[in-house]
Protein backbone atom coordinates (compact mmCIF):
# COMPACT_ATOMS: atom_id res chain seq x y z
CA UNK A 1 0.00 0.00 0.00
CA UNK A 2 1.59 3.30 -0.88
CA UNK A 3 0.13 6.22 1.43
CA UNK A 4 1.15 9.96 2.10
CA UNK A 5 2.10 9.90 5.67
CA UNK A 6 3.23 6.64 7.91
CA UNK A 7 2.94 7.78 11.67
CA UNK A 8 4.70 4.86 13.51
CA UNK A 9 4.49 3.94 17.35
CA UNK A 10 1.61 5.87 18.43
CA UNK A 11 -0.99 5.28 21.83
CA UNK A 12 -4.75 5.66 21.32
CA UNK A 13 -8.05 5.21 23.02
CA UNK A 14 -9.44 1.77 24.01
CA UNK A 15 -6.36 -0.50 22.97
CA UNK A 16 -3.02 -1.01 25.71
CA UNK A 17 -0.46 -1.90 21.96
CA UNK A 18 1.24 0.95 20.11
CA UNK A 19 -0.45 1.24 16.82
CA UNK A 20 0.82 2.73 13.59
CA UNK A 21 -1.47 5.14 11.49
CA UNK A 22 -1.34 5.57 7.99
CA UNK A 23 -2.68 9.12 6.33
CA UNK A 24 -3.59 8.98 2.53
CA UNK A 25 -5.83 11.28 0.76
CA UNK A 26 -6.78 13.39 3.76
CA UNK A 27 -8.64 10.05 5.66
CA UNK A 28 -6.77 7.49 7.81
CA UNK A 29 -6.05 4.65 4.91
CA UNK A 30 -4.92 2.19 7.76
CA UNK A 31 -4.61 1.78 11.99
CA UNK A 32 -2.60 -1.01 13.09
CA UNK A 33 0.52 -2.26 14.65
CA UNK A 34 3.14 -2.80 12.26
CA UNK A 35 2.26 -1.49 9.32
CA UNK A 36 3.57 -2.44 6.28
CA UNK A 37 3.37 0.42 3.83
CA UNK A 38 5.52 2.64 1.15
CA UNK A 39 4.87 6.50 2.85
CA UNK A 40 6.14 9.80 1.20
CA UNK A 41 7.11 10.30 5.00
CA UNK A 42 7.52 8.79 7.59
CA UNK A 43 7.93 9.57 11.84
CA UNK A 44 8.10 7.72 14.81
CA UNK A 45 6.44 8.61 17.80
CA UNK A 46 8.13 6.58 20.48
CA UNK A 47 5.09 5.67 22.11
CA UNK A 48 3.47 8.87 22.36
CA UNK A 49 -0.71 9.86 22.50
CA UNK A 50 -2.70 10.48 19.19
CA UNK A 51 -6.08 11.62 18.95
CA UNK A 52 -8.55 13.80 16.38
CA UNK A 53 -7.73 16.70 18.35
CA UNK A 54 -9.04 19.23 21.06
CA UNK A 55 -12.66 20.12 20.24
CA UNK A 56 -13.41 23.92 21.62
CA UNK A 57 -16.32 24.63 22.21
CA UNK A 58 -16.79 28.13 23.70
CA UNK A 59 -14.21 30.95 22.49
CA UNK A 60 -14.83 34.60 21.83
CA UNK A 61 -11.89 35.33 19.64
CA UNK A 62 -13.64 38.60 18.77
CA UNK A 63 -13.11 40.17 21.80
CA UNK A 64 -9.72 38.67 22.58
CA UNK A 65 -6.08 40.56 23.36
CA UNK A 66 -7.64 43.75 24.73
CA UNK A 67 -6.53 44.27 28.35
CA UNK A 68 -4.55 47.28 27.02
CA UNK A 69 -7.76 49.28 26.65
CA UNK A 70 -9.72 47.93 29.23
CA UNK A 71 -9.87 48.91 33.33
CA UNK A 72 -10.45 45.65 35.54
CA UNK A 73 -11.00 47.30 38.65
CA UNK A 74 -14.17 45.33 40.37
CA UNK A 75 -12.94 41.92 38.54
CA UNK A 76 -16.69 41.41 37.97
CA UNK A 77 -18.85 40.20 35.76
CA UNK A 78 -21.21 43.40 35.23
CA UNK A 79 -17.47 45.37 34.78
CA UNK A 80 -16.02 42.87 32.40
CA UNK A 81 -19.40 43.41 29.84
CA UNK A 82 -19.38 47.24 30.40
CA UNK A 83 -15.66 47.72 29.71
CA UNK A 84 -15.86 45.34 26.38
CA UNK A 85 -18.97 47.08 25.34
CA UNK A 86 -16.86 50.13 25.29
CA UNK A 87 -13.98 48.80 23.63
CA UNK A 88 -15.94 47.01 21.09
CA UNK A 89 -17.33 50.61 19.35
CA UNK A 90 -13.78 50.94 18.34
CA UNK A 91 -13.37 47.75 17.02
CA UNK A 92 -12.56 47.40 13.16
CA UNK A 93 -12.45 44.40 11.29
CA UNK A 94 -8.22 44.60 10.98
CA UNK A 95 -7.97 44.86 14.59
CA UNK A 96 -10.54 41.78 14.74
CA UNK A 97 -9.35 39.76 12.40
CA UNK A 98 -5.56 40.45 13.75
CA UNK A 99 -6.55 39.86 17.35
CA UNK A 100 -8.50 36.75 16.39
CA UNK A 101 -5.77 35.01 13.95
CA UNK A 102 -3.18 35.20 16.85
CA UNK A 103 -5.49 33.21 19.04
CA UNK A 104 -6.19 30.48 16.35
CA UNK A 105 -2.25 30.37 16.23
CA UNK A 106 -1.72 29.69 19.72
CA UNK A 107 -5.28 27.06 19.13
CA UNK A 108 -3.64 24.91 16.57
CA UNK A 109 -0.71 24.82 18.18
CA UNK A 110 -1.69 23.56 21.43
CA UNK A 111 -3.85 20.95 19.56
CA UNK A 112 -7.61 21.74 18.68
CA UNK A 113 -8.60 21.22 15.84
CA UNK A 114 -12.63 22.01 15.75
CA UNK A 115 -13.99 25.44 17.23
CA UNK A 116 -16.94 27.06 17.82
CA UNK A 117 -16.52 30.73 18.62
CA UNK A 118 -18.87 33.36 19.74
CA UNK A 119 -19.32 36.68 17.39
CA UNK A 120 -21.10 39.70 19.14
CA UNK A 121 -23.72 41.40 16.62
CA UNK A 122 -25.20 44.52 17.97
CA UNK A 123 -25.76 48.48 17.20
CA UNK A 124 -22.20 49.15 18.95
CA UNK A 125 -20.09 46.82 16.49
CA UNK A 126 -23.02 45.90 14.14
CA UNK A 127 -21.39 42.97 11.85
CA UNK A 128 -17.62 44.54 11.70
CA UNK A 129 -16.29 41.23 13.92
CA UNK A 130 -18.39 38.97 12.52
CA UNK A 131 -16.90 40.20 8.44
CA UNK A 132 -13.35 39.70 10.07
CA UNK A 133 -14.04 36.55 11.81
CA UNK A 134 -15.30 35.05 8.35
CA UNK A 135 -12.23 35.86 7.03
CA UNK A 136 -10.47 34.47 9.75
CA UNK A 137 -12.70 31.18 9.66
CA UNK A 138 -11.59 30.80 5.39
CA UNK A 139 -7.99 32.03 6.41
CA UNK A 140 -7.20 28.94 8.37
CA UNK A 141 -9.60 26.81 7.11
CA UNK A 142 -6.68 24.18 6.08
CA UNK A 143 -5.68 24.38 9.95
CA UNK A 144 -8.94 24.12 12.00
CA UNK A 145 -12.31 24.19 11.36
CA UNK A 146 -13.97 27.18 12.65
CA UNK A 147 -17.80 27.55 13.51
CA UNK A 148 -19.47 30.92 14.05
CA UNK A 149 -22.49 31.53 16.71
CA UNK A 150 -23.57 35.20 15.80
CA UNK A 151 -24.09 36.29 19.51
CA UNK A 152 -26.48 38.77 21.23
CA UNK A 153 -24.25 40.13 24.61
CA UNK A 154 -26.00 42.89 25.44
CA UNK A 155 -29.45 41.27 25.24
CA UNK A 156 -32.11 42.08 22.53
CA UNK A 157 -35.79 42.91 23.94
CA UNK A 158 -33.46 46.40 25.00
CA UNK A 159 -31.86 46.69 21.71
CA UNK A 160 -34.38 45.34 18.90
CA UNK A 161 -31.84 46.08 15.97
CA UNK A 162 -29.23 43.24 17.26
CA UNK A 163 -32.79 41.08 16.15
CA UNK A 164 -31.97 41.93 12.52
CA UNK A 165 -28.12 42.24 12.87
CA UNK A 166 -28.66 38.28 14.07
CA UNK A 167 -30.84 37.41 11.04
CA UNK A 168 -28.23 39.26 9.10
CA UNK A 169 -25.23 37.32 10.15
CA UNK A 170 -26.97 33.91 9.53
CA UNK A 171 -27.72 35.60 6.20
CA UNK A 172 -23.68 36.17 5.92
CA UNK A 173 -22.49 32.86 6.92
CA UNK A 174 -22.95 32.46 10.93
CA UNK A 175 -23.83 28.67 11.64
CA UNK A 176 -25.77 29.10 14.60
CA UNK A 177 -27.02 32.11 17.03
CA UNK A 178 -26.22 32.67 20.52
CA UNK A 179 -28.34 34.33 23.34
CA UNK A 180 -27.39 35.99 27.03
CA UNK A 181 -30.27 36.53 28.89
CA UNK A 182 -28.47 37.65 31.56
CA UNK A 183 -27.93 41.24 30.26
CA UNK A 184 -31.46 41.09 28.92
CA UNK A 185 -34.46 43.21 30.36
CA UNK A 186 -36.62 40.63 29.49
CA UNK A 187 -34.98 37.10 29.92
CA UNK A 188 -37.74 35.27 29.03
CA UNK A 189 -38.65 36.78 26.35
CA UNK A 190 -35.04 37.18 25.09
CA UNK A 191 -34.74 33.34 24.97
CA UNK A 192 -38.29 32.88 23.31
CA UNK A 193 -36.99 35.17 20.45
CA UNK A 194 -33.98 33.39 20.24
CA UNK A 195 -35.47 30.30 19.85
CA UNK A 196 -37.57 31.11 17.52
CA UNK A 197 -35.24 33.11 15.23
CA UNK A 198 -33.02 29.81 15.43
CA UNK A 199 -36.03 27.19 14.50
CA UNK A 200 -36.45 30.08 11.55
CA UNK A 201 -33.53 29.02 10.22
CA UNK A 202 -33.21 25.60 11.35
CA UNK A 203 -29.74 26.53 13.31
CA UNK A 204 -28.18 25.81 16.81
CA UNK A 205 -28.58 27.67 19.81
CA UNK A 206 -26.46 28.38 22.48
CA UNK A 207 -26.88 30.42 25.58
CA UNK A 208 -24.47 32.09 28.13
CA UNK A 209 -26.72 31.60 31.41
CA UNK A 210 -27.18 31.67 35.19
CA UNK A 211 -23.37 33.30 35.49
CA UNK A 212 -24.15 33.68 39.49
CA UNK A 213 -24.09 31.89 42.18
CA UNK A 214 -27.26 32.71 43.48
CA UNK A 215 -29.01 29.22 43.26
CA UNK A 216 -32.88 31.47 44.05
CA UNK A 217 -33.90 31.71 40.79
CA UNK A 218 -32.49 30.77 37.66
CA UNK A 219 -33.21 31.36 33.72
CA UNK A 220 -32.38 27.78 32.78
CA UNK A 221 -35.61 26.10 33.11
CA UNK A 222 -37.02 28.52 30.38
CA UNK A 223 -34.25 27.15 28.40
CA UNK A 224 -35.36 23.74 29.30
CA UNK A 225 -38.51 24.08 28.64
CA UNK A 226 -38.17 26.17 25.43
CA UNK A 227 -36.07 23.19 24.06
CA UNK A 228 -39.06 20.66 24.74
CA UNK A 229 -41.93 22.47 23.33
CA UNK A 230 -40.23 23.49 20.28
CA UNK A 231 -38.44 19.98 19.55
CA UNK A 232 -34.93 21.46 20.07
CA UNK A 233 -33.47 18.24 21.52
CA UNK A 234 -29.92 17.81 21.03
CA UNK A 235 -29.99 21.77 18.97
CA UNK A 236 -28.99 23.91 22.10
CA UNK A 237 -26.03 24.32 24.18
CA UNK A 238 -26.00 26.32 27.69
CA UNK A 239 -22.43 27.85 29.36
CA UNK A 240 -21.53 28.65 32.47
CA UNK A 241 -24.27 27.98 34.60
CA UNK A 242 -22.42 28.83 37.68
CA UNK A 243 -25.26 28.28 39.85
CA UNK A 244 -25.25 24.33 39.42
CA UNK A 245 -22.30 25.21 41.79
CA UNK A 246 -24.18 26.08 44.63
CA UNK A 247 -26.47 23.35 44.60
CA UNK A 248 -26.22 20.16 46.63
CA UNK A 249 -25.28 17.31 44.39
CA UNK A 250 -29.09 15.38 44.63
CA UNK A 251 -30.25 18.91 42.95
CA UNK A 252 -27.51 18.51 40.96
CA UNK A 253 -28.56 15.23 39.95
CA UNK A 254 -32.21 16.44 39.19
CA UNK A 255 -30.97 19.37 36.71
CA UNK A 256 -28.69 16.74 35.57
CA UNK A 257 -31.57 14.61 34.39
CA UNK A 258 -33.83 17.16 33.30
CA UNK A 259 -30.84 18.59 30.88
CA UNK A 260 -30.15 14.83 29.39
CA UNK A 261 -34.13 14.18 28.90
CA UNK A 262 -34.24 17.28 26.89
CA UNK A 263 -30.91 16.88 25.40
CA UNK A 264 -29.09 20.51 25.96
CA UNK A 265 -25.42 20.24 26.25
CA UNK A 266 -24.00 22.19 29.02
CA UNK A 267 -19.87 23.86 28.90
CA UNK A 268 -18.36 25.07 31.98
CA UNK A 269 -15.84 27.84 31.39
CA UNK A 270 -13.20 26.54 34.37
CA UNK A 271 -11.29 30.14 33.95
CA UNK A 272 -13.32 32.41 33.43
CA UNK A 273 -15.96 31.66 36.29
CA UNK A 274 -13.05 30.96 38.77
CA UNK A 275 -11.86 35.00 37.85
CA UNK A 276 -15.24 36.43 37.52
CA UNK A 277 -17.70 34.90 40.63
CA UNK A 278 -17.94 34.87 44.20
CA UNK A 279 -16.09 38.26 44.94
CA UNK A 280 -18.90 39.53 46.99
CA UNK A 281 -18.38 36.50 49.34
CA UNK A 282 -16.30 37.93 52.76
CA UNK A 283 -14.31 34.67 53.12
CA UNK A 284 -14.57 31.43 51.91
CA UNK A 285 -15.02 32.14 48.36
CA UNK A 286 -16.74 29.04 46.48
CA UNK A 287 -15.38 27.81 43.69
CA UNK A 288 -18.12 28.77 41.42
CA UNK A 289 -17.66 26.21 38.23
CA UNK A 290 -20.47 23.46 37.28
CA UNK A 291 -20.29 20.17 38.34
CA UNK A 292 -19.64 19.24 34.76
CA UNK A 293 -18.22 15.49 35.43
CA UNK A 294 -21.31 15.15 37.68
CA UNK A 295 -23.82 16.00 34.76
CA UNK A 296 -21.70 13.94 32.18
CA UNK A 297 -22.10 10.73 34.48
CA UNK A 298 -25.60 11.23 34.50
CA UNK A 299 -25.95 11.33 30.57
CA UNK A 300 -25.30 14.93 29.57
CA UNK A 301 -23.62 16.26 27.23
CA UNK A 302 -20.59 18.04 29.30
CA UNK A 303 -17.65 20.38 28.07
CA UNK A 304 -14.92 22.16 29.09
CA UNK A 305 -13.61 25.14 27.14
CA UNK A 306 -11.70 28.34 27.07
CA UNK A 307 -13.97 31.07 26.80
CA UNK A 308 -12.02 34.18 26.85
CA UNK A 309 -8.33 34.49 26.55
CA UNK A 310 -7.00 38.60 27.38
CA UNK A 311 -9.74 40.14 28.26
CA UNK A 312 -11.77 41.70 31.27
CA UNK A 313 -13.57 38.38 31.52
CA UNK A 314 -10.51 36.11 31.70
CA UNK A 315 -7.26 38.22 32.18
CA UNK A 316 -5.37 35.18 31.21
CA UNK A 317 -5.22 32.70 28.42
CA UNK A 318 -3.41 30.57 25.90
CA UNK A 319 -6.40 28.68 24.54
CA UNK A 320 -4.70 25.62 25.27
CA UNK A 321 -7.71 22.91 26.49
CA UNK A 322 -5.54 20.41 28.02
CA UNK A 323 -4.58 23.24 30.50
CA UNK A 324 -8.26 23.85 31.25
CA UNK A 325 -9.16 20.14 31.39
CA UNK A 326 -5.98 20.36 34.11
CA UNK A 327 -7.47 23.63 35.92
CA UNK A 328 -11.00 21.53 35.80
CA UNK A 329 -9.89 18.57 37.06
CA UNK A 330 -7.62 20.18 40.05
CA UNK A 331 -11.32 22.64 40.78
CA UNK A 332 -13.20 19.52 40.86
CA UNK A 333 -11.22 17.55 43.25
CA UNK A 334 -11.04 14.60 40.61
CA UNK A 335 -8.19 12.02 40.66
CA UNK A 336 -8.96 8.66 39.68
CA UNK A 337 -8.31 7.71 35.85
CA UNK A 338 -11.60 6.60 35.42
CA UNK A 339 -12.43 10.50 36.45
CA UNK A 340 -9.27 12.03 34.68
CA UNK A 341 -10.29 10.13 31.18
CA UNK A 342 -13.73 11.96 31.82
CA UNK A 343 -12.22 15.70 31.74
CA UNK A 344 -10.14 14.26 28.69
CA UNK A 345 -13.36 13.55 27.20
CA UNK A 346 -14.70 16.49 27.46
CA UNK A 347 -12.65 19.03 25.72
CA UNK A 348 -12.60 15.72 23.13
CA UNK A 349 -14.99 13.22 22.15
CA UNK A 350 -18.09 15.08 24.10
CA UNK A 351 -16.95 18.76 22.44
CA UNK A 352 -17.38 17.47 19.18
CA UNK A 353 -20.77 15.56 20.22
CA UNK A 354 -21.81 19.35 21.20
CA UNK A 355 -20.98 20.13 17.95
CA UNK A 356 -22.58 17.34 16.51
CA UNK A 357 -18.81 16.31 15.04
CA UNK A 358 -17.37 13.00 14.01
CA UNK A 359 -14.10 12.58 16.39
CA UNK A 360 -12.43 9.20 16.08
CA UNK A 361 -9.25 7.66 15.00
CA UNK A 362 -10.42 4.75 12.39
CA UNK A 363 -9.80 4.34 9.13
CA UNK A 364 -11.97 6.07 6.61
CA UNK A 365 -12.05 8.63 9.46
CA UNK A 366 -10.84 12.57 8.07
CA UNK A 367 -7.09 12.32 8.90
CA UNK A 368 -6.95 14.82 11.60
CA UNK A 369 -4.23 13.91 14.34
CA UNK A 370 -2.91 15.38 17.50
CA UNK A 371 0.31 14.30 18.83
CA UNK A 372 0.43 14.93 22.55
CA UNK A 373 3.57 14.18 24.34
CA UNK A 374 2.18 11.70 27.21
CA UNK A 375 1.79 7.92 26.84
CA UNK A 376 -2.47 8.25 27.13
CA UNK A 377 -4.78 10.77 27.69
CA UNK A 378 -5.17 10.55 31.73
CA UNK A 379 -1.08 11.18 32.16
CA UNK A 380 -1.64 14.15 29.04
CA UNK A 381 -4.35 15.69 31.55
CA UNK A 382 -2.21 15.16 34.81
CA UNK A 383 0.65 17.20 33.47
CA UNK A 384 -0.47 19.50 30.82
CA UNK A 385 1.12 17.45 28.17
CA UNK A 386 2.61 19.59 25.50
CA UNK A 387 1.76 18.77 21.75
CA UNK A 388 4.09 17.32 19.64
CA UNK A 389 2.39 17.63 15.96
CA UNK A 390 -0.27 17.86 13.98
CA UNK A 391 -2.23 17.05 11.23
CA UNK A 392 -5.13 18.40 9.43
CA UNK A 393 -7.06 16.41 6.73
CA UNK A 394 -3.47 14.59 6.01
CA UNK A 395 -1.78 17.77 6.30
CA UNK A 396 0.89 18.18 8.77
CA UNK A 397 0.25 21.62 10.36
CA UNK A 398 2.59 22.03 13.03
CA UNK A 399 5.41 21.07 14.87
CA UNK A 400 6.57 21.87 18.08
CA UNK A 401 9.87 19.93 18.79
CA UNK A 402 10.32 18.11 22.73
CA UNK A 403 12.21 20.21 25.01
CA UNK A 404 15.33 18.77 25.64
CA UNK A 405 18.19 19.70 28.37
CA UNK A 406 21.30 20.39 26.63
CA UNK A 407 23.24 19.31 30.07
CA UNK A 408 22.72 15.93 31.88
CA UNK A 409 22.47 15.63 35.73
CA UNK A 410 26.19 14.56 36.83
CA UNK A 411 25.49 11.12 37.64
CA UNK A 412 24.54 10.74 34.55
CA UNK A 413 27.53 11.65 32.68
CA UNK A 414 29.94 9.95 35.24
CA UNK A 415 30.75 12.71 37.51
CA UNK A 416 31.63 11.88 40.82
CA UNK A 417 28.38 13.14 43.22
CA UNK A 418 28.88 15.58 45.63
CA UNK A 419 30.08 13.62 48.89
CA UNK A 420 31.18 10.46 47.38
CA UNK A 421 34.19 11.74 45.42
CA UNK A 422 37.54 9.66 46.08
CA UNK A 423 38.97 11.30 49.61
ZN1 LIG B 1 -18.63 33.03 26.64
Amino acid sequence: MRVDTLLRNLHVAGRDDAVDIALADGRIAAMGPGLVCEAVEVEDFAGAFAFPGFVETHIHLDKACILGRCRICEGTLAEAVAETARAKVAFTVDDVYERASSVMEKAVLAGATAMRTFVEVDPRVELRSLEAISAVRADWSALIDLEICAFAQEGTTGEPETERLLEKALAAGADLVGGCPYTDPEPERHIARLFEIAAAHDVDLDFHIDFDLDPSWNHLDAVIRETERRGRRGRVGVGHVTKLAMLAPTEVDAVADRLAAAGIALTVLPATDLFLTGRDAPAGRPRGVAPAHRLAARGVTATIATNNVLNPFTPFGDASLVRMANLYADVAQLASDDEIAGVFDMVGSAAARLMRRPHALEVGASADVVVLDAPNAVAAVREIAPTLAGWKRGVKTFVRPKASLLAGPRAAIGAPRCGTSAS
